[in-house]
């Protein structure tokens, strides 16, 4: 085999399938080529006679090969003088490396090129790999002071060659600039553990960490908190606001959350949720403080582009050992708090406490007892009275009831989110509309009845068809039919939302918005669809007297409606003094304990037009 052929060979051998470099391969190759340098000049002093010319030739081209691999090769390569350290070679790459060009460090030692602490450094590995004749590899250290002014990681392998007689000749150093590589990969490692929207930790590292945690307070014994926040209406801003001001408000949600938290690891672990390791020994009055400064900072007014959001944050907290001592009690306690902070109206802070396992448990028993609920009639409506503000009825809300075995009357309240978590509000809903539109065909007066709608009936099941077939089978007349909904049928797939709600208006049902205020965007969805009926939630009409702010949104929203030619019926009007406010507001309808509470149809019989005894010997 010609020489440049075996050097292409074992280049070929120290680079990979995928282009890498072996330096530890590369470093022979490159001493190899050396040392056969020399061998190959001897070779030609012994055999001159005969075939010099010939020999001088392959020798030449072999020389030309390696000098151009050498030079062109994308990973510095230098050798210097043993003795006296002064470089002798050095291709482009290393003129690169070094940031020089050859010239000035050819015929030099590192101490007339370098700084000080590099000369220092360069020698004293000089001195190492000569004394021990061994080849000395670096992986992947930090040039804290690269010879170029930046911080460089490299991976470097120095080897001596030595003369026939075994002294040290040739110092050959290889050395590859793995700065970007190392970069990208500590770029993709901290991706698979940040989230990308807010820099923060993502779930995966949250994950790790506690479970280190655990592991270092079993051991030493120590106790900690973990929090598990929500942000209250994150949802609502995304569907008003669109994603992109949704991320944003994210974002600074998230920067607020990190900037307030006292250097506790906060991490977001998924949509609007977030979670917080406390550090050490931190006493539960400390927590809870952290947790209710949070709450404050989130709940103050956010301002991201041109909007001023509201978010709000509920906390629950759970403390190590006390509530748990392994990571998924920890989790489904702090979770458990959470929920109840949720459940007590948001914006606020829980802490575990062992009956919120118990009330969990009482939860699913009554999850369970509902299944039963509508096969044994244990359900049942009650009707509320809807009038003109001088009194007159026009129509009545059904309101579902579940008159339990032993726990007696269940508020709606309490199961319809039970119903609608396990889906069983379809049938329930259904069954409810059904019975009040039966019951309103009954009337020998046409009031309209009122029905209320749970979102999750527009997401699943086909209302459509469902109120088609019972206006068929009651016999009730559409226009008589009016369907409450909340915001909450917005949120989410607000297209699909939309065109149900326009095919309900085609079979001619009336559609109102119930509890008017308490969402996010009532004035926009007001524009996006043309409701029959607004409801003022009946929070605005009990403060009427206390609050001067809910008269003042009293009359922003019935000004707003009647620009819009809305109708608006004001909920939970209790009070003469209420009704006043309202006539002299031009409020159109009222519904409250002042015109009647919700109760059996029997006992509102007279308003339909039912007398007692045509019931009775109907
Ligand atoms: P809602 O639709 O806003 O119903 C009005 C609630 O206000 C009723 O509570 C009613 O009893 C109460 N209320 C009426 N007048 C007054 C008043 O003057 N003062 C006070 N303090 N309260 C008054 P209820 O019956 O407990 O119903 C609560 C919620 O349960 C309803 O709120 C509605 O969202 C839901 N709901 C009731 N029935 C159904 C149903 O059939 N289907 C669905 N999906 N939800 C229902
Ligand atoms: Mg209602
Ligand atoms: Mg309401």
């Amino acid at each position: 085999m010609s020489m440049h052929r075996l050097f292409a060979e074992q280049l070929r051998c120290a680079t990979d399938a995928a282009g890498q470099v072996d330096l530890v391969k590369l470093g022979e190759f490159v001493s190899a080529a050396y040392e056969a340098g020399d061998r190959e000049r001897q070779r030609m002093i012994e055999i001159r006679a005969q075939t010099r010319d010939e020999v001088e030739q392959d020798l030449l081209r072999t020389r030309e090969f390696l000098d151009t691999i050498i030079e062109n090769i994308p990973i510095a390569v230098f050798a210097k003088c043993a003795e006296s350290s002064r470089y002798i070679l050095l291709n482009r790459a290393g003129e690169d490396y070094y940031g020089m060009p050859r010239e000035q460090m050819l015929g030099r030692t590192p101490e007339q090129i370098f700084p000080a602490d590099v000369d220092r450094m360069v020698n004293e590995q000089d001195k190492r790999v000569v004394a021990s004749g061994m080849p000395m590899f670096l992986e992947e250290h930090l040039l804290e002071v690269g010879v170029k002014g930046r911080d460089r990681v490299v991976n470097s392998r120095k080897m001596l060659i030595t003369d026939g007689n075994g002294g040290p000749q040739y110092l050959v150093g290889v050395i590859e600039d793995v700065t970007e590589r190392v970069t990208t990969r500590q770029r993709i490692s901290y991706l698979a553990h940040h989230d990308a929207l807010t820099d923060l930790p993502n779930r995966s590292a949250f994950n790790a960490a506690l479970a280190e945690r655990l592991e270092r307070a079993q051991e030493a014994s120590t106790s900690f908190a973990v929090l598990s926040l929500d942000l209250d209406r994150f949802k609502e801003v995304n569907d008003v606001f669109g994603h992109p001001v949704g991320d944003m408000l994210m974002r600074a949600a998230a920067d607020r959350l990190a900037a307030e938290a006292d250097g506790a690891f906060v991490a977001r672990i998924g949509g609007d949720e977030f979670m917080i390791l406390m550090p050490d020994h931190i006493s539960r009055e400390d927590v809870v403080a952290l947790a209710e400064r949070l709450v404050e900072a989130i709940g103050q007014e956010l301002e991201v582009q041109d909007y001023l959001l509201h978010a709000g944050l509920s906390i629950g907290v759970a403390f190590y050992p006390d509530d748990g001592v392994n990571a998924a009690t920890l989790l489904a306690n702090a979770d458990s708090a959470l929920y109840r902070a949720k459940r007590e109206g948001r914006g606020r802070v829980r802490c575990f406490v062992s009956e919120m396992d118990q009330e969990l448990r009482d939860r699913r028993l009554l999850q369970h007892d509902l299944r039963q609920a509508l096969e044994q009639n244990q359900l049942l409506l009650h009707f509320q009275p809807q009038a003109r503000v001088d009194g007159e009825v026009i129509g009545f809300e059904a309101l579902l009831r579940w008159n339990h075995p032993t726990r007696g009357f269940v508020r709606p309240d309490q199961f319809i989110p039970l119903a609608e978590e396990n889906g069983l509000i379809i049938e329930i809903g259904e069954w409810a509309l059904r019975e009040a539109c039966r019951e309103a065909a009954s009337w020998p007066r046409p009031l309209q009845v009122a029905v209320n709608l749970s979102p999750v009936q527009f997401q699943a099941g086909d209302l459509e068809r469902s109120i088609h077939q019972i206006l068929l089978e009651t016999g009730l007349s559409p226009a008589r039919l009016e369907v409450e909904i909340t915001e909450g049928v917005l949120i989410g797939d607000f297209t699909r939302a939309l065109n149900l709600l326009r095919r309900l208006k085609a079979l001619g049902v009336r559609i109102a918005m119930d509890d008017f205020g308490t969402g996010y965007s009532s004035l926009s969805y007001l524009q996006s669809f043309p409701f029959d009926k607004i409801k003022i939630d009946r929070s605005f009409i009990c403060n009427l007297e206390a609050t001067p702010q809910s008269a003042e949104i009293v009359r922003a929203v019935l000004s707003h409606a009647h620009a819009l030619k809305i109708p608006v019926i004001a909920e939970g009007v209790e009070t003469e003094a209420q009704r006043a406010f309202l006539a002299r507001e031009a409020c159109e309808e009222m519904q409250g304990y002042l015109v009647g509470r919700p109760d059996l149809m029997e006992r509102y019989l007279d308003l339909v037009g039912v007398t007692v005894e045509r019931r009775l010997y109907a």
